[in-house]
Parts: structure tokens; sequence; C-alpha cells
């Protein structure tokens, strides 16, 4: 950063200034009554992996930084401080993980007063912590899931000579107020209404690195969401592995939702994601009844076979879930469904896939985000018999992949002529809007800035799925 000061009272001493203003300026080129100070600001460059929950969880540790005069860099070789913020849901995101710490170790050895700092659900494992640690000698900082907002002190405490820093503390303590991260886009901004997860499904880590499941106060999530629409949010969404056990002393998510929809402004709420086991019929109405409350669900469904579903402690069958569709698909007009699937769980048999598969047919998703079963230490499945070969795993997830396709491209198809209220989040010839039910359309915005504002979009054409429409005047 360059400050330019030009002194008319040549009786002023610069340095002295300088002394008042408590900077400490790297260079200052006196030139008679002009001089320049280069204040070098120290960078911040975060990369997240994993679940929306960490992008914002990135977001608040930028707004962290921030307070401490830490702003963002563009990329890692731009920046004095390197955040990981990993994830460790399935195996890939541990092994990307460890293939980019390979490329800051050549970084550091270039720029040796780099701080490197890992944290996140990868590292609240200490086995994975103490891997990493061995590994990668050159990490200053390694910190779970619990202590992310103490990343900048850490940062000082390392700059002030400390060679290494563990902190795996464990604080399940739901944090009062509201937390809102700085941020200059406006279009889509996310709000934690709850943290962890008590489901304990027999394939997942994160009840074991997030901690019980706990919600913020409703007065708190409330104020969050009035403050980021009043500064110019139309879209928010509320994040928690399983939003619908969402519990404020008597107020639960029907509640919630209530009081959010209540709220003055134009804008829309998503939410994810829910578990079909708690998603309450009167939250499927209350979704289908109030136009602030998104046309848009997530439901993960995991499996379409009841044998598996049991095996992974889902605790609803097949046919509960398709009734919630089935109600969903009678109250919410123009619903988006989108799920998550898991294939080649232990046991799976090409019965139980033909179940997903017939499953998914039936529903008729607008998207999927489809897995392959990842083994992960210290949960049940990982010591299930039965466990699924890699080639059939792929070969099963290559026929998903390719009904889906087919089934997206076929409703993306349903779509033309149609016109859809689109908030719009890009410019130019390619500019890009989400509907409420979670659609992404691309047009011509005309050369107007369209940024950040609801307009209505007719669609006039389908390349692979994906939506093309012409603004209507
Ligand atoms: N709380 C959410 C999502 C959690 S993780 C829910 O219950 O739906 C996001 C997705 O990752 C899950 O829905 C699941 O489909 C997938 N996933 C979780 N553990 C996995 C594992 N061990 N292997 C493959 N996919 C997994
Ligand atoms: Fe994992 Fe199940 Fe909890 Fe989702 S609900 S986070 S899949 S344990």
């Amino acid at each position: 950063m360059i400050f330019r000061i030009i002194f008319t009272d040549i009786s002023i001493n610069p340095r002295k200034i300088i002394t008042h203003l408590n900077i400490k300026p790297r260079l200052c080129l006196l030139k008679s009554t002009a001089f320049d100070i280069i204040i070098h600001v120290k960078k911040v460059f975060i990369k997240t992996y994993g679940c929306q929950m960490n992008v914002h969880e990135t977001e608040k540790l930028y707004s962290a930084f921030e307070r401490e005069n830490i702003t963002a860099a563009d990329c890692a070789e731009n920046a004095d401080i390197v955040v990981f913020n990993t994830c460790c849901v399935r195996e890939g995101a541990e092994t990307r993980v460890l293939g980019n710490l390979g490329q800051i170790k050549k970084l550091k050895q270039s720029k040796p007063n780099l701080i490197v700092a890992v944290c996140g659900c990868m590292t609240q494992q200490s086995k994975a912590a103490e891997m990493l640690h061995k590994r990668c000698p050159f990490i200053n900082i390694i910190t779970g899931t619990y202590s992310l907002g103490a990343l900048p002190q850490m940062v000082k405490a390392v700059e002030k000579g400390e060679k290494f820093i563990l902190d795996l503390s464990v604080n399940e303590e739901v944090p009062q107020g509201t937390n809102l991260a700085t941020r200059s886009d406006n279009v889509n901004r996310f709000v934690n209404i709850m943290y962890g997860c008590d489901n304990f499904c027999t394939y997942c880590i994160v009840p074991y690195v997030k901690g019980r499941e706990r919600s913020r106060r409703l007065v708190d999530v409330k104020e969050e969401v009035r403050i980021l629409i009043e500064n110019g949010a139309k879209e928010i969404t509320l994040l928690g592995q399983n939003v619908n056990s969402y519990r404020d002393e008597n107020n639960d998510f029907y509640s919630l939702l209530s009081e959010l929809a209540g709220l003055n402004g134009d804008f829309w709420i998503k939410f994810m994601t829910s578990h079909p086991k708690d998603l309450s019929d009167d939250v499927i109405k209350l979704v289908g009844s109030e136009k602030k409350l998104a046309n848009y669900i997530h439901l993960p469904v995991q499996s379409g076979s009841d044998d598996i579903l049991r095996k992974m402690n889902r605790k609803y069958g097949r046919a509960e879930y398709l009734r919630k569709i089935d109600l969903i698909k009678e109250y919410i007009p123009h619903v988006g469904l989108t799920s998550d699937i898991i294939v080649g769980f232990p046991t799976e048999t090409e019965k139980d896939f033909s179940d997903t598969l017939d499953l998914v047919k039936q529903v008729e998703y607008n998207n999927l985000f489809m897995f392959i079963y990842s083994k992960r230490n210290g949960t049940p499945a990982a010591i299930m018999d039965g466990q699924v070969p890699e080639e059939v795993k792929k070969e099963r997830i290559t026929r998903l992949i390719g009904l889906q396709s087919e089934i997206s491209n076929k409703l993306a198809e349903k779509c033309i002529g149609e016109t859809f209220e689109v908030l719009c989040d890009g410019h130019g010839k390619n500019a890009t809007g989400k509907t409420s039910d979670d659609r992404v359309i691309v047009f011509d915005d005309g050369g107007k800035d369209y940024y950040n504002q609801f307009i209505e979009v007719q669609i006039t054409s389908v390349k692979n799925s994906k939506l093309y429409g012409k603004i209507r005047g």
C-alpha cells in the first residue's frame, strides 16, 4: 500500500507524523515537502475444501483477519499467511490437502517467512494432525474446527517467535450475537443456524469432528439475516447439518422460517441440509405458501434400498422418503429438488443399487450430488463386512451419472418457453442468475447492470442441461 503525503507547512517534521500515526513504514522516500510511505500490509490466502459450511467459515475467517488489519490475497504466492481450511468427509478431500501442501513446501523455500496454518475437519482428527505435523514440519499452526476464530492470534504468536502451535481443543459453546462476514458481493449470503450433528450415519465422520448438535438463538439468527437484507442481500442460505432439527427453547425450524419470512424486504431464503427423517409436513407446507421461502429442497436420500438405509442408520425407509417427496411436489409449486447419493456402501448388491436407480427415476431430481463410498476410519461402516470393490463402485456411479444427466436434460428441456424470476449474479453476454428452485440460467444482459437484482428471464434453449434465456422486457 502506498500513501503519498504532501506537506504544505515545511516546518512539520514528517518523521514525527509517522511516529504519531503509529505506522511502521518499510520504505520512506523523502522529496522536499512530499514523501511516499510504503506500508507492507500483511495478506492472507485461505484455501477452502468441502461444503458450504466451510466456505462460510472461510468468509468469517477472512473477516477475523481483516479486524487485525490482515487483508485477503488473491493467491498463495502473494500471501504472507496461507491457511488450509480442510474437509475429511471423503478421502479425496484429504488427498488434495496433502498435494497442495507439497506445493506450499516449495513456496516456503523461496519465502521462508511464510506462515502456514492448517485447520478444519481433517485436522480435528488427532491422527491426521499428527501425520501432517510429521510429514510437513514446515506447518506453523494446526488447529481443528473449534478454534478457527483464534487463528489471527495464533499467527501473531508465530510472528513473535513461537515455532509450532497445535490446538485441537473442543469448545461446543454456541457463539452469541451476530457474526457477519464482511464481503463486497451480496447476492448469496450464508447464515449458520446450527453446528454439529447427532445423527451418526454409519459412513459419516462429521459428528466426530464437529461435535454434538447445537442451535444458535433465534434472535441472533434473525438479527443476522435482517442486517444482511438491510445491506442488500437478496438470497440467504441457512446452513446446518440437519436444519430441520433446529431448536432454540420452544422455537423449532418452522418457527424460525416463519419469523424470517416475516422480515421486510425483497429476498429469498434457502436452507440446507434437510434430513428426510426430520423434514416436517408443516415446514413443507410453509415453504409452499411463503413467497420469501424459495421453492427449493435439498433432501439427501443416500440410497434407494431399505436394507442399505437401515445399515446407514438413516432412520427412514424408501416409502417414507417417497411420501415426503410426493408431499413436497404437491405443496411447493415448481419445486427444485436435489439430493446426495452414496454408491457402493458396504454390502450394496446390484439389487440395492437398482433400487437407487429406480428411486432416482421416480423422483426426477433437478440435480444430484453423487459420491463413491469412502471408508472413514472410526466410523462403523469402515469395519463392516462386504466392502464393495472399487471397480464395481466406479461402474455403478457411471451408470447413475448417465441416468441423472438424462433426467436433468429432460427437465431442462421442459423449461423452454417458461419465464422465471431470476436473481442476477453476473455481468455481460454470459451473465448468470439463480431461480427460486435453484436452477442456473445464462443470459445476455445487453450491457445493462442487473447484478443483485430480480429480473424475469424466458428460457430459449438448453445445452447439456444448462438453461439459456433472454430478459423479458
Ligand atoms: N448433513 C448432510 C450432509 C453431510 S456430508 C446430510 O446429512 O445430508 C455431505 C454428503 O457427503 C452426504 O450427504 C453424503 O452423501 C456424503 N458423504 C458423507 N460421508 C461419506 C462417505 N464416507 N463416503 C462418501 N460420501 C459421503
Ligand atoms: Fe453426516 Fe448423517 Fe450428520 Fe449428515 S446427518 S452430517 S450424513 S451423520
